[in-house]
């Protein structure tokens, strides 16, 4: 049986997709550049059979795992890198590079607002503070947004002042904030502005949702250390779990000991048979993210179409995956998500339905049908249940399968 579309919603799909060629055009050329960047490295590093094999117990003489950290530090332009699956998500590595890089008595920076959620309760912000960067003496301050929900440039030059100030976090995407999403150059921009001040300062970019959006990364234009998460987009939808540091070599190094331990830090973490899968995503990842891209912008429009207003809009160039969609009620909410849910290749016989998350002060609903469990490089969407009724959605491991989900939830809120 085919999908039930009706012939209204496959003409507005039709519409949207026929005004979108301008940008699908930019968006493919930097999957190709992105893409040259990758096979250059994968063939400059000898890339074999051999690289695919993976270790068991400590982990020692890993090659294939050794190897991809210097493809990624070759791809993003930094002295090293490190690519383990033993980071157990983005978060984890995020997490890794603070704990490395601060001491008791310094000053952890955010330049532009609050972090992304998971890491306030790593700071200390929220949460029980037990084991948190509070808790071992590290201070957290932070730079507001201006009321353009733009950074405060002047006001980060002043924050940096401060001697204990170690390192600023500056945070590319804009998460589950309402800001907009940093370009790369924006992020150059801020680098020069913290280091005409205090050049000694680390400067770490949480890049979550940005890597291959662009052809530069923050690495390339004066961050520190980078950090992601390897089921988001570098993993290129086919790493089943894992995280990413980038940067300079002893902030690797100092983020391995944490990773791990004093002593051992990249020295182990047996890869168990995941080198082939983080190898093939990688070399998959700019195109991966460029159908992910594609059906943000593709979502934008159709529901533009509908009367709704969305950030970015389909005109606006991408700075990450994430689409915005302001529904208004919670009815749209919960349809808009059943739709997404029901195009989905795995767990599409479910409804998503409100509930209490841990560290959310609202019930939040989540639309998820991925081959790799919370992989937002899939097609997903997720709201907090409370006004202005936004829905987040990103993801799409093919803009032909991410256009029927988004069909499929512009059918659910037409009620057809
Ligand atoms: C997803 C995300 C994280 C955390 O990644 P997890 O893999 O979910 O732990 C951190 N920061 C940003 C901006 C993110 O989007």
């Amino acid at each position: 049986m085919p999908l039930q579309i009706s012939e209204r919603v496959r003409a507005i799909g039709a519409q949207a997709q026929s005004e979108l060629a301008q940008q699908f055009e930019r968006i493919d050329a930097i999957a190709e550049q992105n893409t040259q960047k990758v096979l250059a490295a994968f063939q400059a590093h000898k890339v074999s059979e051999a690289h695919f094999q993976g270790s068991t117990g400590y982990g020692y003489d890993d090659l294939g795992r050794d190897a991809l950290g210097a493809i990624y530090a070759d791809i993003f332009g930094t002295e090293d890198a490190l690519v383990r699956t033993t980071f157990v998500n983005g978060t984890h590595a995020i997490a890794s590079a603070l704990y490395g890089v601060l001491r008791p008595g310094d000053v952890l920076l955010a330049a532009i607002g609050a972090p992304y959620d998971t890491l306030q309760t790593v700071i200390g912000l929220t949460g029980n503070s037990s084991g948190s960067l509070k808790d071992f003496g590290v201070e957290y301050r932070q730079v507001d947004l201006t009321q353009e929900d733009t950074p405060d440039v002047p006001a980060l030059c002043q924050a940096v002042q401060d001697q204990r100030v170690k390192a600023v976090l500056i945070q590319r995407s804009r998460g589950y904030a309402t800001r907009a999403s940093l370009s790369v150059e924006t992020i150059r921009a801020l680098c020069d502005s913290i280091r005409a001040v205090r050049p000694e300062v680390t400067v770490l970019v949480d890049n979550c949702y940005g890597e291959f959006v662009e052809t530069m990364e923050p690495s390339q234009v004066g961050a520190d250390l980078i950090m992601g998460s390897l089921i988001k987009n570098p993993g290129g939808g086919l790493a089943p779990m894992g995280g990413y540091v980038a940067g300079r070599k002893d902030l690797v190094e100092a983020t391995a000991m944490r990773m791990t331990v004093p002593g051992i830090g990249r020295e182990c973490g047996a890869s168990l048979g995941t080198n082939r899968a983080l190898y093939q995503g990688l070399f998959l990842a700019p195109h991966t993210v460029a159908q992910a891209t594609k059906t943000a912008v593709f979502a934008a429009r159709v529901m533009e179409l509908l009367g709704y207003s969305t950030s970015p809009n389909s005109q606006e160039i991408r700075r990450d995956i994430i689409q915005m969609i302001h529904l208004q009620n919670p009815e749209a909410v919960e349809k808009f998500c059943k739709g997404i849910q029901a195009g989905a290749p795995v767990d599409s016989y479910v409804t998503p339905v409100p509930w209490d998350m841990p560290g959310y002060d609202c019930p939040v609903i989540m639309a998820a049908g991925a081959f790799i469990q919370g992989a937002s490089i899939e097609l997903s969407a997720d709201a907090p249940m409370r006004p202005p009724y936004t829905v987040y959605m990103q993801g799409g491991l093919t803009y032909e399968s991410g256009k029927l989900g988004i069909l499929l939830a512009a059918q659910e809120l037409l009620g057809e």
